[in-house]
């Protein structure tokens, strides 16, 4: 496993590097923005640990320069701004996961291996399945290139659906996801909600995609019978 360090304070780099140099993981580094995305679009690396407060180039501009050229490198940021809104912009521009100065090394490590057991991620905010369409970012839906305009319960529940298109969902499973565990109202609020999304999704197109698994639950399937 290959890691590419970008960070330019010297004691932090090499005391983290040698860290992980002797986890057996080959470590690269760089002392600024630039040569940090330059070697990030170079090589292959199986993860990216960086810096935000960065000579030559910032971080967070290194970040989204490589999210635009290489999309699947997971990323870790290391940072001593731990401002909530500079971590809600990092993770939006594609940060995997996040870490605030002073760390422990055995953090850093952890988190190191938990983004590298999880390997590339595809960032392809779109889930398709048949003619419909469903963006998880902007949380639009389209079938058959029309937009469906849902209410925010109906988009939950349909969101569940498609990213787990094949198998079946049981109720309960649906409520803790779409609803909450702590959601001590009947079942069938599940099969209401399903009325509704059918009506906007599939009743007005020939095929039908989710299905009633009798006894169970529901089912989006490409081209099942309803
Ligand atoms: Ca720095």
């Amino acid at each position: 496993m290959r890691i590419l360090l970008v960070e330019d304070e010297e004691k932090v780099s090499s005391f983290v590097a040698r860290g992980l140099s002797a986890e057996r993981f080959a470590v690269d580094v760089a002392l600024d923005g630039q040569s940090g995305l330059d070697l990030a679009t170079t090589y292959h690396y199986d993860l990216v640990i960086l810096d935000l407060m960065l000579p030559k180039l910032d971080g967070s501009e290194v970040l989204r320069r490589i999210r635009t050229q290489n999309t699947h490198v997971p990323v870790l940021i290391l940072t001593a701004r731990d401002a909530v809104a500079d971590k809600v912009g990092n993770f939006e521009a594609g940060a995997d996961d996040y870490l605030t100065k002073p760390f422990a090394f055995a953090e850093l490590l952890v988190r190191t291996k938990a983004l590298l057991r999880r390997g590339p991620v595809t960032r392809d905010s779109v889930v398709r399945v048949a003619d419909l369409e469903l963006d998880r970012l902007s949380q639009q839906v389209k079938r058959a290139g029309q937009r469906i305009e849902l209410t925010s319960k109906e988009y939950s529940l349909l969101e569940y659906l498609v990213s787990n298109a094949g198998r079946v969902l049981s109720r309960t499973m649906i409520i803790e996801h779409v609803w909450d565990q702590s959601f001590d109202g009947v079942t069938n609020i599940v099969d209401v909600y399903v009325r509704h999304l059918r009506s906007k999704v599939d009743d007005p197109y020939v095929q039908k995609l989710i299905r009633t698994v009798r006894g169970v639950g529901y089912t989006v399937t490409k081209g099942a019978p309803s």
